[in-house]
């Protein structure tokens, strides 16, 4: 039904595409206008429509590969009024819940075993810590990167403005400064390669 009516969202590429065209604003490559009226336009026009004809309806529940500790049935992702979590496909007869691990795609670098996942501290800020918890208490306030330190071999985070201009070595303070490393010249390479391919 989603699909039916909101084709642009549940596209699994619209919002990263949205992103993409966001920072690109932000950094002054492209002109807000045109972009808004882009995303609002058909935004808005199918929300009137669908709000229209479309029956009140439950947000499907998102199957996971997480299997619930308790009982053995999948858990699969609600939307609860804190965010979305992890829930026992069992419910009612079980109860049991998880908070929401969002993987980052980098191997935990404490113990080499566990993935690297977001988390959010009570206060909402958040962390990154091993998917192993509590067994590897592996913490870090900046995003951990999959690039080692070129000094010391230790593990890089995100570092500086927005958390992306810099990789920094907390071990030894090491600094990679990712704006000076990419010359003006290749990034207008880049861009004008993804203009001829379209997926700019
Ligand atoms: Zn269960
Ligand atoms: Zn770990
Ligand atoms: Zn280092």
């Amino acid at each position: 039904l989603l699909v039916e009516h909101f084709p642009d969202i549940v596209d699994v590429g619209f919002t990263s595409r949205m992103e993409e065209e966001l920072d690109e604003i932000a950094s002054g490559e492209r002109d807000w206008v045109p972009v808004l009226q882009e995303f609002y336009g058909p935004f808005h026009q199918t929300v009137e429509r669908a709000a229209q004809i479309m029956p009140r309806v439950r947000i499907a529940d998102e199957p996971t590969d997480e299997v619930c500790e308790k009982c053995g049935r999948p858990m699969v992702i609600k939307l609860g009024r804190y965010g979305r979590f992890l829930a026992c496909s069992g419910f009612p007869e079980c109860r049991n819940t998880r908070p929401l691990l969002e993987k980052i795609g980098v191997r935990c670098p404490a113990c080499g075993i566990g993935e690297v996942v977001e988390r959010r501290s009570r206060k909402g800020r958040t962390f990154y810590g091993c998917s192993r918890y509590p067994e590897c208490d592996f913490v870090s306030w900046e995003r951990p990167v999959a690039e080692r330190c070129p000094q010391c071999g230790g593990y890089m985070v995100m570092s500086g403005r927005r958390q992306q201009s810099v990789l920094r070595c907390p071990a030894c303070g090491h600094q990679v400064n990712l704006a000076e490393t990419a010359a003006p010249d290749s990034i207008a390479a880049i861009v004008a390669e993804e203009e001829a391919a379209g997926r700019a």
